[in-house]
C-alpha cells in the first residue's frame, strides 16, 4: 500500500483543494498534542457518499462537544466531500473529514486557536470483503470504555481512540483480528472501530450505547432488521452471555457487516442472519433510497 502522505490527488484543506503531498500541519498543532481533533469515516459507493448529511451533522456535533467552533457549517463540508470525490475521480471510496484545533498557542487551554478542517478520500473497492464473510476473531480487551462522566462518548474525537489503538495492537500481537471492549462496569460495549450485534434465535441483541458511539451503521442495521420483521433488543450484554449467542457481527462504516466467528475462545456460527444482513446492508449502501421508501 502507498504511504498515506505520498500519493497523487487532491485534498480539501481549509477551503481549497491542495495537491495531496502539500496537505500538511505544523508539529506544534494542538490537535496533535492534546487529541483535539474530531473526524468522520465515510464511504462512497458508486460516487455517492452514504449518509453524507448524517456524517456532516455528527462531525459538527462532535466539534461543538469538544468546544471547537468550525468556520464551515455542515452543508459547506458536505460540498467539500463532493468536491474531493469529483476532483479525484473516485467511485468506491473511503472519505475522511476532520476538524481540529490549530497551532497558535500550545497549552492545554487554547480557546482562541484557529479551527481547521480537511477532507481526503481514496479508492476503497471492498476487495477484502471475503474476510468479512468468513468471520473474524476477537479477543476481549484489557482496556475498558470509560464512563460518560469521564469521556464525551457522543463525540467522535481522536483522543478517545487511544485505548482502541492500544487494545487492537495487543489483539493483533495475540493473533486476533480485532478486539471486543467492555465498558467500565464490565459490560460488552463495542469493538475498536465498530459496533457489535448478536443473534439469539430470531432476535438481534446489541448493547445500549450509553458510553460509546451510537454508530450510523448500527442504526441502519436496526432499521433494516426491523423492516424484515426481526425483533431488535438494545440491552445490557454481559461477557458471560457470549456463549449463549448463535451468531455475532460488527457494524460500522468501514466494517460494513463483518461476521465474527470467535470471541476469546467462544465460537459463533457463520449463519443465515448475519449473512442475510451483510447482503441487505450491501444492497442498501448502494441504494439507500429503497430503505427510506420501504419504511
Ligand atoms: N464505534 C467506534 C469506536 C467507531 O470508530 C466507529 C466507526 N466510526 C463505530 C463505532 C461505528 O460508527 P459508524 O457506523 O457511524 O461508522
Amino acid at each position: 500500500m502507498l504511504p498515506m502522505d505520498d500519493r497523487d490527488g487532491w485534498i480539501w484543506l481549509d477551503g481549497e483543494l491542495v495537491p495531496w503531498r502539500e496537505a500538511k500541519v505544523h508539529v506544534l498543532t494542538h490537535g496533535l498534542h492534546y487529541g483535539s481533533c474530531v473526524f468522520e469515516g465515510e464511504r462512497a459507493y458508486g460516487g455517492r457518499v452514504l449518509a453524507l448529511e448524517e456524517h456532516g451533522r455528527r462531525l459538527l456535533r462532535s466539534a461543538e462537544i469538544m468546544d471547537m467552533a468550525s468556520p464551515w457549517d455542515a452543508p459547506a463540508l458536505d460540498r467539500a466531500v463532493e468536491q474531493v470525490i469529483a476532483a479525484n475521480g473516485l467511485a468506491d471510496a473511503y472519505v475522511r473529514r476532520l476538524v481540529w484545533r490549530g497551532s497558535e498557542v500550545l497549552a492545554v487551554a487554547a480557546p482562541r486557536n484557529r479551527i481547521h478542517a480537511a477532507v481526503a478520500a481514496w479508492t476503497w473497492t471492498g476487495a477484502e470483503g471475503h474476510r468479512k464473510r468468513e468471520g473474524i476473531r476477537l479477543n476481549v480487551a484489557r482496556w475498558r470504555r470509560p464512563p460518560p462522566e469521564c469521556m464525551p462518548h457522543e463525540a467522535k474525537v481522536s483522543a478517545a481512540y487511544a485505548i482502541g489503538t492500544l487494545s487492537r495492537h495487543e489483539a493483533i500481537r495475540q493473533g486476533f483480528d480485532d478486539t471486543l471492549m467492555l465498558d467500565w462496569r464490565g459490560r460488552v460495549s463495542e469493538a475498536s472501530g465498530a459496533n457489535v450485534f448478536f443473534v439469539e434465535g430470531e432476535r438481534l441483541v446489541t448493547p445500549v450505547p450509553d458510553c460509546f458511539l451510537d454508530g450510523i451503521t448500527r442504526r441502519s442495521i436496526i432499521r433494516l432488521a426491523q423492516q424484515r420483521g426481526f425483533e431488535v433488543v438494545e440491552r445490557v450484554v454481559m461477557p458471560e452471555e457470549l456463549a449463549g449467542f448463535d451468531e455475532a457481527f460488527l457494524a460500522g462504516t468501514a466494517a460494513e457487516v463483518t461476521l465474527i466467528r470467535e470471541i476469546d475462545g467462544r465460537s459463533f456460527r457463520i449463519g443465515p442472519v448475519g449473512g442475510w444482513l451483510a447482503d441487505a446492508y450491501a444492497a442498501y449502501a448502494r441504494r439507500p433510497g429503497e430503505l427510506a421508501k420501504a419504511a
